[in-house]
């Protein structure tokens, strides 16, 4: 398990400032210099041997940094390639690994971090603020630190590990169809009676309405008047909607993991095969919705979160997860009456179609009952 929390540091001196800003472009040099030797290169290592002595040559930097600025160009090559089609590089993240830090305490006992930069080691006084605290919190309940991370501004992140415990199997299962505006999620026994079925995130979605009408709005005037301040706000505002749904996925990824802990249940999500592979299932006019919660972030988050409570999460075949009928198997278009609501052509079960796929979900994570010719629904309407 890693993690990344901030660490903040006293305003440095000016001296000091500089050796920063200068650790971090030295670094970005060598990463830009890294991926230009990329072509042809098959692995990490082959490319360290390409550039380590003439990085050393050119560069008076600590070799741990020749390291990782190597590495770090290695791990960002495909990602350039793909998002811009040039290898040139923007911005990176300065990586200083155990050997390039330490930390250490004044006489006042204030904590103190020392990096090794280009030239030399600094000594950096941390803030004992809220960040400092969770740090702290973080380091006695067992995560250990691997590295800091210095981004393009030098402010600081710390990285953290722990080991992963094992993972506990429960009796239970819980299905999250997370391909809707709102979460779905069905809990099943493997008697197959339905525990709980429930919806999450609503909120999220109506918020994200709101954030993109209101950007629409600044979008327009920005493009009518000239030289308005809306591109400013704009830029504020996806700032803000970024910050806002991130918080909130988080919360909903804690709900549902909760959840699950709660009902002794293991979690089951669609195996990822195409982002937003419901799109067309939608009518024109509430197509929008399905792209208002951040699909792929929230199976990040759920994996993290039920991964740190030691929930088994698995994921199941997505095909047909909300075209199948829960109770028969049939399958088909037919079953969907409308836009929200389900009917059996066949066995006339009916439900609401985002309940369906979750509980579809939950269903084939439990599947031998699933499978079993004499199953039935029948008891639950
Ligand atoms: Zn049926």
């Amino acid at each position: 398990m890693r993690k990344c929390l901030p660490l903040n540091i006293l305003e440095p001196t000016r001296t000091k400032r500089r050796m920063l800003r200068e650790t971090y472009s030295s670094f970005l040099s060598m990463v830009r210099e890294a991926l230009s030797f990329v072509d042809g290169v098959n692995s990490r290592g082959q490319l360290h041997n390409k550039t380590y002595e003439v990085f050393r040559s050119k560069h008076s930097v600590a070799s741990q940094l020749v390291v990782e600025a190597t590495s770090y160009a290695w791990s960002i090559r495909k990602r350039r390639r793909k998002t811009t089609g040039s290898k040139d590089v923007g911005r990176c993240v300065v990586r200083f690994d155990r050997r390039l830090l330490s930390f250490s305490e004044t006489k006042r006992s204030n904590p103190v971090l020392t990096l090794r930069t280009n030239s030399k080691r600094i000594a950096l006084p941390v803030s004992r603020d809220g960040a400092y605290q969770r740090l702290q919190a973080h380091l006695s309940q067992g995560w250990k630190l691997t590295s800091i991370i210095m981004k393009r501004d030098q402010s600081l992140l710390v990285a953290l590990s722990k080991e992963t415990l094992g993972l506990l199997v429960r009796r239970n299962w819980l299905g999250v169809d997370i391909n809707s505006p709102r979460i779905a999620v069905s809990i099943v026994s493997p008697g197959i009676d339905i525990l709980r079925q429930m919806y999450f995130g609503k909120d999220i979605s109506t918020r994200q309405f709101g954030f993109e009408k209101r950007r629409a709005f600044l979008q327009r005037y920005r493009d009518m008047v000239s030289r308005s301040k809306a591109g400013l706000k704009l830029r504020r505002l996806s700032r803000k909607q970024m910050n806002y749904v991130r918080a909130g996925i988080w919360l909903l990824a804690n709900e549902v993991v909760r959840l699950a802990e709660a009902f002794n249940a293991n979690i089951a999500v669609e195996k990822l095969r195409h982002l937003r592979k419901r799109r067309g299932e939608w009518i024109a006019a509430s197509r929008r919705k399905v792209n208002r919660i951040p699909y792929g972030f929230l199976r990040y988050a759920l994996k993290h979160v039920a991964e740190r409570q030691r929930v088994l999460l698995v994921e199941v075949d997505p095909r047909y997860t909300s075209q199948a009928c829960p109770s028969c198997g049939h399958t088909g278009k037919s079953n969907w009456r409308g836009y929200s609501y389900f009917m059996c052509t066949a066995c006339g079960f009916e439900a609401n179609r985002d309940r369906v796929a979750s509980l579809n979900i939950a269903l084939r994570a439990a599947q031998p009952a699933y499978m079993r010719s004499d199953f039935s629904l029948g008891q639950i309407s």
